[in-house]
């Protein structure tokens, strides 16, 4: 038994909440962590215990007590009935998907989703017979017009993947609720510390453990967590497919989990210094970052999240695609690459007009994100502004 009362367990703040839920070091020989627990066959007893499956654990796929520590303390956190672990973010959303979706049915997904998504939507769930509408992530309400007799779930992702547009998740919820329509969330960007998914009206929510929850660039991780509604269905899903994370996967999951309030924290309080010393630049034409007063979507963003992450976009005057190259190429603090979340800062171009389809992308320039790491502020901006010079001298 763990020495925190429910009681007080029940009225932690979310600063404790990270440090004391999901371990239990009575049951651990007194050492702090939960150890990885690597494991495929779990012994019984007897026969009768065997097969009246009486053990807490039955294999490894079915959950160890380290898996359990990560979805217990993530339950919590993220106000869920329950929540399994996957080998990746996107490995969390199709499993998502695929426990609310049959052959005939109709999923509607916001245009500004996560592109591996749309490409799971476009390839094996077309196959599978789901037929998939883009929608405009600034319907709200207006979701019900999009509505067939057949319409499954809803998939939201507040901000847009790369173009940062928020949505209005309990407008939508509030049309999808009372059809017993899924509302499935990509909810990566502001993590439950800064947006609790389920409280909100999102009925399974998908955490990609690779960004914040790693923190270190160093593991791919995905967390898919229910309402009390759906969970039975997403835990069957998970148990049929056996998508599970490995034992290594989630020790580091756990191990980040401690420390993930600080780090975003200091990930807003960064990304926000930079975003406004973006704002200010000459060669920037705007910055798309919700958590900034002047950003589209602030006033739910204010409503709906209490923080906000390193990540956000910027879009350039227009100048030749040879000028973005030389800022960006010459670089030396910001790494040129794909994901985001970890210690160090990442740029890259993106561009959303060659696969949108329910909205047009026309930023008016050319379009980079940014995640911000922990190096100083100060160097960050040096290193930018001698970015910003290259990309004068050659436009
Ligand atoms: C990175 C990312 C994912 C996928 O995570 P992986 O672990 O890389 O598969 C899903 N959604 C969003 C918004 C992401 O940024």
């Amino acid at each position: 038994m763990s020495k925190i009362s429910a009681e007080t367990r029940a009225n932690l703040r979310s600063r404790s909440r990270l440090v004391h839920v999901g371990r239990n070091p009575q049951d651990q020989h007194g050492f702090v962590n939960t150890p990885i627990y690597r494991g495929s066959t779990v012994l019984a007893d007897t026969i009768d215990d065997y097969e009246g499956g009486r053990n807490r654990y039955t294999y490894g796929t079915h959950g160890t007590p380290t898996t359990d520590a990560l979805t217990d303390a993530w339950n919590d956190l993220a106000g869920a009935a329950g929540t399994v672990l996957t080998p990746s973010g996107l490995a969390a959303i199709t499993v998502a998907l695929l426990s609310v979706l049959g052959a005939g049915d109709h999923l509607l997904v916001s245009d500004s989703a996560y592109f591996p998504t749309r490409r799971f939507c476009d390839g094996t769930l077309k196959r599978f017979g789901v037929e998939t509408t883009y929608y405009d992530p600034k319907v709200g309400a207006g979701i019900a017009e999009l509505f067939k007799p057949n319409t499954r779930a809803v998939l939201v992702e507040a901000p847009g993947s790369q173009s940062f547009e928020m949505q209005d998740i309990p407008a939508i919820s509030a049309e999808c609720r009372p059809r017993d329509i899924a509302v499935v969330m990509d909810n990566t960007w502001a993590t439950p510390l800064f947006f609790p998914p389920h409280e909100r009206g999102v009925d399974i929510a998908i955490e990609a453990g690779t960004k914040y929850l790693s923190g270190h660039s160093d593991l791919l991780l995905g967390l898919t967590s229910a309402n009390a509604r759906h969970w039975p269905a997403l835990n069957r899903c998970f148990t049929e497919f056996a998508v599970c994370a490995g034992p290594e996967d989630v020790f580091l999951g756990l191990r980040g989990l401690r420390t993930m309030e600080l780090r975003l924290r200091e990930a807003e309080r960064q990304g926000l210094a930079m975003a406004r010393w973006l704002q200010a630049r000459p060669e920037v034409l705007r910055v798309l970052h919700p958590a900034l007063p002047e950003d589209e979507g602030h006033a739910i963003w204010r409503r709906d999240f209490s923080g906000s992450s390193g990540l956000f976009s910027i879009v350039l005057k227009p100048v030749p695609r040879a000028a973005v190259a030389a800022m960006v190429d010459g670089l030396e603090l910001f790494g040129i690459g794909a994901s985001w979340g970890g210690y160090e800062s990442l740029v890259i171009p993106f561009d959303c007009t060659r696969y949108r389809t329910a909205t047009r992308w026309n930023p008016g320039g050319p379009t980079l994100r940014l995640s911000i790491g922990l190096e100083d502020p100060e160097d960050l901006k040096a290193d930018l502004d001698r970015g910003f010079a290259r990309l004068r001298a050659t436009a």
